[in-house]
């Protein structure tokens, strides 16, 4: 695979700290209670759906502290659209009552002691700090996986490498690109069908030839 020069590299991150500066998670929240169970939730799910979940997650359970006194099986009800809403109601009641007990009901904004929390990963910890507190972080899920690869910035086959590819690569403002590349590979670069005709990074695609579209 060819991989993006060291001035394609800097011209895609230019594009994505102009066009996409102001950009943010579309997932709704209110606080970082409500932002850590929105990310928790949107494992392997749209936000979409996330967010028709969440308005009576949130009324059921408004603070740590109710979610961490929760029913399982209740919660199990309420998120059951949700892919793996098993796991994640377990999850869930797991990581209010951690909060609770080891962190003084105070959800920690620091990515190391997230991690530590039941059903937060790294990526979900990186999310969380990168929403939350503009942290200069990294999140690689399926859309930042696919425009790395397309654009050339990684031919890594996990999300980890993937994630070190960009980092290296970019070095600052990780948190806009994240954004960026999220929203991106949303509505423009999508899985099926890019929309190649009006992608603003088409001259520095490695992969636009795929669709018909170069
Ligand atoms: S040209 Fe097409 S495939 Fe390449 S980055 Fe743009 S939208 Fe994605």
């Amino acid at each position: 695979m060819v991989r993006a020069s060291k001035e394609e590299i800097e011209a895609i991150k230019k594009f994505f700290l102009e066009n996409y500066k102001n950009a943010k998670t579309e997932l709704k929240y209110k606080s970082l209670y409500e932002l850590l169970v929105a990310v928790i939730l949107s494992a392997q799910c749209t936000d979409k759906r996330v967010n028709i979940i969440t308005p009576a997650f949130f009324e059921k359970y408004p603070d740590i502290s109710s979610l961490a006194k929760a029913d399982v099986e209740e919660v199990k009800e309420l998120i059951k659209s949700c892919s793996f809403f098993n796991n994640k109601a377990k999850n869930l009641v797991n990581m209010a009552k951690t909060v609770m007990e080891k962190y003084k009901g105070e959800i920690p904004l620091d990515e190391k002691e997230l991690v530590k929390l039941p059903g937060v990963g790294r990526k979900t910890a990186h999310v969380v700090m990168i929403e939350f507190a503009g942290a200069n972080l990294m999140a690689v899920d399926t859309h930042v996986f696919r425009v790395a690869h397309r654009l050339g910035l990684s031919d890594a086959k996990t999300p980890e490498k993937t994630e070190e590819d960009l980092r290296e690569a970019f070095k600052d403002h990780l948190d806009i690109i994240h954004q960026g590349m999220v929203l991106f590979g949303r509505y423009i670069c999508t899985a099926k069908n890019p929309k190649c005709e009006e992608c603003g990074l088409r001259e520095y695609c490695k992969s636009k030839e795929n669709f018909k579209a170069g």
